[in-house]
This record gives structure tokens, C-alpha cells and sequence, in this order.
């Protein structure tokens, strides 16, 4: 399933209202602080922010005044009209306002559009007014402000953010407002919001003991607790059955290497921002790695290679450090130290295709494992401004392998999207997004073809004529890092997790104390099965221990009395609320190690 014949947004009536919402909330702004200087107001993916440089900090109640102000302005049904003119002309109608200013020098250069971003063609300068308000813009907007439905529209927060997300640059005020064609679908997003809230990763890692942040070991490098640490094992374990089948080999490489492995695989410089400070001893400098594939690299290297032994692919859950700046860190989804679910395919042109359509297969083989219905491949392409500086200087080689991999997903019928000057530096890549069960967006995992690494390491194989050629690599990532993928699938099954993948798969529990050497003997019973399971020996009461075992989303619980070690029973309640009472012992532990062995999504 993908999204690639949908509207886009950009041309949507959708985007259209959230847009005119930011000019409409940028009016209510300016009339409450007349002096305020304004930045930029896009619409983003599900709403519209703007950004204000104002006398002082806004309050709640400040933006339930703006809201209430802005209906009002809807209510005015003011058309909002467009005007071409020149630079100078622009300057003039925003002499106050130095950020636009700063938009309009930009502008005039052909290098920034009105909301920062790059653009390839010069544009033409306009502007749109509605009712007092004028703002720098391209459009499109509704035709007059009625066409926003005001029981529709809502201011959510203000947060700051930095003029051009730059740190040296002035901190801005931003508001955030979402607006919807009907009141409904408001309704609906507000309730996704709440939902969103309670599966957030950050929070259920802390509940359920997953993971944990800690001042001492610093921002961004995730401690992982036991629980979290069944969870790794347990998708590593998936990684290497899968991987296996498919023919790859495990390695194991350090994480700490010169400098100069580096400066061979062009991750320095092109890379360097995204790397900590090198440390220094006895005169050499060395990094803890980025990324993987120049040692990878090596081993390919390692020996002579005839195009008999392609395709190679070498596989590790490689542990990698990336700086990521302090405001961007974000939970599980975004850190500075991650465990890869890394393999490089070195594989001749003529292989090409089929290996990468293999890694594709991969992806989906994942998704249907873990239910995601929804997701959409990217195809991320070089931009011809960025040669030599963001990318590889071989303007042949991109168009070259970005055709194989279009060749590719058309005959392996896999529907993609094309993002331009999104590549990695190497060479084109595949963005996967993925969408939770409630329809959050994550960004998994990334495919990549790479024509320039292994030329840059002298890899070669001898082909059939005999003569050497360079292979070509493909990176991929298909179970992402496990950071991401735990922080993802926490909030994808909101903590209930299915058997294979729970940490703790079986809580015994006993009615009163005289149950409880039974308890821990049948918990032992059960991990000499290979369950994980837990005997709960606490001097809470039944109840309150079936309560723990159900806040931690454990999916059996077996609760045992004397009834049941008279008749070696148990009387299971699964997370589902579902109980069957007298069920035999033995066919618990069959029914639990079928769930666990398919890794089934049921319990
Ligand atoms: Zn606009
Ligand atoms: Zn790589």
C-alpha cells in the first residue's frame, strides 16, 4: 500500500485553510502587540505554525484571546488578494519588519523561499492581503476567510524556536494551531493527540521499564533495563534468522578507528558535523564511528573476490555514535549512541536488482510481522547544485544508479515517491515511513546504493573476462536501530506487546502465601521451556498483584491455588481480559511456545 497517487498536500484545500490560518492568527497577533516583528507562517503536516518576535512571553490566555479574535476575522469573510512586485516595492511594504526583510534579500538572490527553505528557481515576489494584514507569500490561500470553518480551527501551544533554527540567531515565539475542513475531523485529531500522549514512548519506556536517560551518562545515550534489554535480544534474534536465510554473514568491528578510515571513506569531511571530536594518542587521532560500512569495507577487502562469491553481505548490529545537537534529541527517536541493524551488499551491476529488490522483500517482510499497513518508499536523488559539496562530484554515477534502483522498484512493482537533493552523499537511498497503529508517522529505515565507497577503498573483484571492476555496495537497515524501533513499536502496540516479544511472557500468581512454592516451581517449569516467566512472591493480595501484572501489559497471568496444584491447572487470564479456568499445565506451555515460535501477533 502507498500514498504515491494521493493529492499532494501542497495542492490541497487542506493546506490551503491551515495556511490562510496562519495569516489570519498573524493578524490577531499584530493587533494585540503592534510592535510585534513577524517571521515565518507555513503550514505543516498537520496544522500551521508562525513564528513572532514579540515584547513578551505569551500566556494561555493570550491565545485563547487570538483565537477568539480570529474567528471573528473568519467570520469577516475577507478575500485575500494577491500582488506581484519588485524587491525594492517588497522592502517597502515591510520596512518594519526585518525578518521579512531578511526573507526578501533572499528572495531577490534565488536562493531561500519565504519560509527559509532552498529553491532552485528565482521567484517572483508577491504578497496576499486579507482584511488588514499583509504578508510576504507565494499562496495559495482560500479565497476569502469564511471558507475556514471557525468550530474548526485551534491554537495548541507556543514553544520557542530560534530565527532560522539558527542558535545565534534572536528566539522567536511560535505559535502552533491545527485547523481542519469540519469540526469532526478536529474532533478526530484531538482524540488521535490524546491517544498519541498515552503510547508515547518516552513515557511507557518509564513504565514499563524499558529504557531509562541519565544525567550522569548524558543526553541522548539510552541505558537500557532488563526489560528493554529482552526486547533487543529478542529483535536481534529475529535480525540474524532472517538474515541467515537470506544469505548473509555476521562480523564484528570495533568502535573506535583512526582517523584516517575516515578520510578515505569521505566521511570526513563530508560527515564531520555529524561526529564527535576526535581524541588523540601518541600522535594519531581516532573516532568512535559514525556509521560502519568503512570497516565492513575492509574485510570485503580482506581477500581476493571473484564475481563467483557475489553477492557478499556482511551483517552487524553495529554500535555507532552520532552528535546530534541538544535541541534535537528526542526520547528513542533521535540519540547519540545506536545499534544498527547494519548489513553492506557487495554485489556486480548484473546482481544489482536483484539484491536490492531482496533487501526490499526484507522490509516487508518486517512490516507484515509487526502489522504495519502503512508506509511509503522514498526515493531520495542527488540535486546537481550539491556536487562536490553535499555529494559525491560523478554526476555520471548518480544518474546512473538512481535509474538502476527506479529500474528496480518498477519491476519488482514496488510503488515509491521521488524526493529530490535528499541523498546521502554516496549515492541515492530509500527512505522508508512507516505509520503506527494510530497513525503516527516514523521514519524506519533507509536503503542505500553506494558507487562511490568502494572505488574510494580500492574493492574489487575479478570479473568473468577476467579483468577487476569495483563492486557496487548497498547499505541497508530494514529493523532500523533498535532505539528507534523499540521507541516505535512501544507506541505502536502501546506496550502490549505480542508474546514473542514481551519481556516478561508469564506472571504466576498465587492466591495466598501457602501457594507460593508452588508458584516459584511452576515459573521455573516454565523457563526450563524457554518462557519468560516471573513467580510474584510480594505480600500484596491476589487482586492487587493481578492489577501490577496488568499495568505492566504481561500477557499471561496464571493464577494458582489449591485446586489447581491438586489437578497440575492453572487459570489463565490473558492481557486481553480473555480467562479460561482449569486449563492443564502442559497445554499452557504448548499453547505459549506455538505463540512464541511463529511469533504470533494473537495471544
Ligand atoms: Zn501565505
Ligand atoms: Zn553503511
Amino acid at each position: 500500500m502507498s500514498d504515491q497517487n494521493q493529492e499532494r498536500y501542497e495542492d490541497s484545500q487542506l493546506y490551503r485553510i491551515r495556511h490562510s490560518a496562519a495569516h489570519i492568527m498573524a493578524q490577531a497577533v499584530l493587533e494585540k502587540f503592534p510592535d510585534a516583528k513577524f517571521a515565518i507562517g507555513p503550514a505543516i503536516d498537520e496544522g500551521f505554525y508562525y513564528d513572532f518576535d514579540l515584547p513578551r512571553n505569551l500566556t494561555p490566555e493570550d491565545l485563547v484571546e487570538i483565537e477568539k479574535r480570529m474567528r471573528q476575522i473568519i467570520a469577516g469573510r475577507f478575500p485575500f488578494q494577491r500582488k506581484v512586485l519588485s524587491a525594492g516595492e517588497a522592502r517597502q511594504v515591510f520596512m518594519d519588519q526585518p525578518y521579512k526583510l531578511e526573507l526578501i534579500d533572499n528572495l531577490e538572490k534565488g536562493e531561500l523561499d519565504e519560509h527559509g527553505n532552498p529553491i532552485e528557481v528565482k521567484p517572483e515576489i508577491s504578497i496576499y492581503t486579507h482584511a488588514t494584514f499583509t504578508d510576504l507569500c507565494r499562496g495559495p490561500h482560500v479565497e476569502n476567510t469564511g471558507q475556514i470553518n471557525p468550530s474548526a480551527v485551534k491554537l495548541m501551544q507556543v514553544s520557542g524556536a530560534y530565527w532560522r533554527g539558527d542558535e545565534k540567531r534572536p528566539m522567536l515565539q511560535r505559535i502552533y494551531g491545527t485547523a481542519w475542513e469540519k469540526p469532526k475531523d478536529l474532533e478526530d485529531y484531538l482524540k488521535r493527540l490524546e491517544e498519541a500522549k498515552k503510547r508515547d514512548h518516552r513515557k511507557l519506556g518509564k513504565e514499563l521499564e524499558i529504557f531509562i536517560f541519565d544525567e550522569e551518562v548524558g543526553p541522548g545515550l539510552p541505558l537500557w533495563l532488563p526489560n528493554g534489554g529482552v526486547m533487543i535480544e529478542e529483535l536481534e534474534k529475529l535480525a540474524k534468522e532472517t538474515e541467515y536465510k537470506a544469505g548473509y554473514q555476521r562480523v564484528r568491528t570495533p568502535n573506535l578507528t583512526k582517523e584516517d578510515l575516515f578520510i578515505r571513506s569521505g566521511h570526513l569531511p563530508y560527515y564531520a558535523e555529524s561526529m564527535y571530536p576526535p581524541m588523540e594518542l601518541e600522535g594519531v587521532r581516532y573516532y568512535v564511528k559514525p556509521m560502519n560500512c568503512p570497516m565492513h569495507h575492509k574485510i570485503f577487502g580482506s581477500k581476493p573476490r571473484s564475481y563467483r562469491d557475489l553477492p557478499i553481505r556482511l551483517a552487524e548490529y553495529g554500535t555507532c555514535y552520532r552528535y546530534e545537537k541538544s535541541g534535537e534529541l528526542f526520547g528513542l527517536m533521535r540519540v547519540r549512541s545506536l545499534q544498527m541493524n547494519d548489513a553492506h551488499i557487495y554485489t556486480s551491476e548484473e546482481l544489482f536488482e536483484q539484491e536490492f529488490l531482496g533487501v526490499v522483500d526484507l522490509y516487508l517482510k518486517y512490516f507484515e510481522l509487526f502489522g504495519i499497513e502503512k508506509y511509503v518508499m522514498r526515493l531520495s536523488t542527488h540535486h546537481a547544485k550539491g556536487l562536490g559539496k553535499k555529494y559525491i562530484d560523478n554526476e555520471r554515477l548518480w544518474l546512473k544508479t538512481e535509474e538502476m534502483v527506479r529500474t528496480a522498484m518498477r519491476n519488482g512493482g514496488i510503488p515509491y515517491v521521488e524526493a529530490a537533493d535528499e541523498a546521502a552523499f554516496y549515492g541515492p537511498k530509500i527512505d522508508v515511513q512507516i505509520w503506527s497503529a494510530i497513525g503516527r508517522e516514523f521514519s524506519l529505515a533507509t536503503n542505500q546504493v553506494d558507487f562511490a565507497q568502494p572505488a574510494r577503498f580500492n574493492l574489487v573483484y575479478t570479473n568473468r573476462e577476467g579483468a577487476e571492476e569495483t563492486p557496487l555496495c548497498i547499505h541497508r537497515a530494514p529493523l532500523s536501530t533498535h532505539e528507534r524501533m523499540v521507541g516505535f513499536l512501544i507506541e505502536h502496540y502501546a506496550g502490549n506487546f505480542p508474546v514473542w516479544l514481551s519481556p516478561e511472557q508469564v506472571r504466576v500468581i498465587p492466591i495466598t502465601d501457602s501457594h507460593h512454592a508452588h508458584a516459584a516451581q511452576l515459573a521455573a517449569r516454565l523457563r526450563d521451556q524457554d518462557i519468560r516467566a516471573e513467580a510474584d512472591l510480594g505480600p500484596e493480595r491476589m487482586n492487587a498483584k493481578i492489577r501490577q501484572a496488568q499495568l505492566m501489559k504481561v500477557p499471561y497471568m496464571l493464577v494458582v491455588g489449591d485446586q489447581e496444584i491438586q489437578a497440575d491447572t492453572v487459570s489463565l487470564r490473558m492481557r486481553s481480559g480473555e480467562r479460561r479456568d482449569g486449563m492443564p499445565v502442559d497445554q499452557f506451555i504448548h499453547m505459549a511456545r506455538e505463540k512464541i515460535a511463529t511469533r504470533s501477533a494473537e495471544l
